[in-house]
């Protein structure tokens, strides 16, 4: 299972239509708006 950055929601990564790849790494969100809010600001999402 794979966590959704930005709502912190469990995502099977194998059946998620939702996944963005963002400095190498995928990532995986339960739903479109949840990509999105990733896309616009992705350095808040992930963790350094
Ligand atoms: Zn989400």
């Amino acid at each position: 299972m794979a966590v959704d950055p930005v709502c912190g929601m469990k995502v099977d990564e194998r059946s998620s239509k939702f996944a963005y790849t963002y400095q190498g790494v995928t990532y995986y969100f339960c739903r479109q708006q949840c990509l999105d809010q990733f896309r616009r600001d992705p350095v808040k999402y992930v963790k350094r």
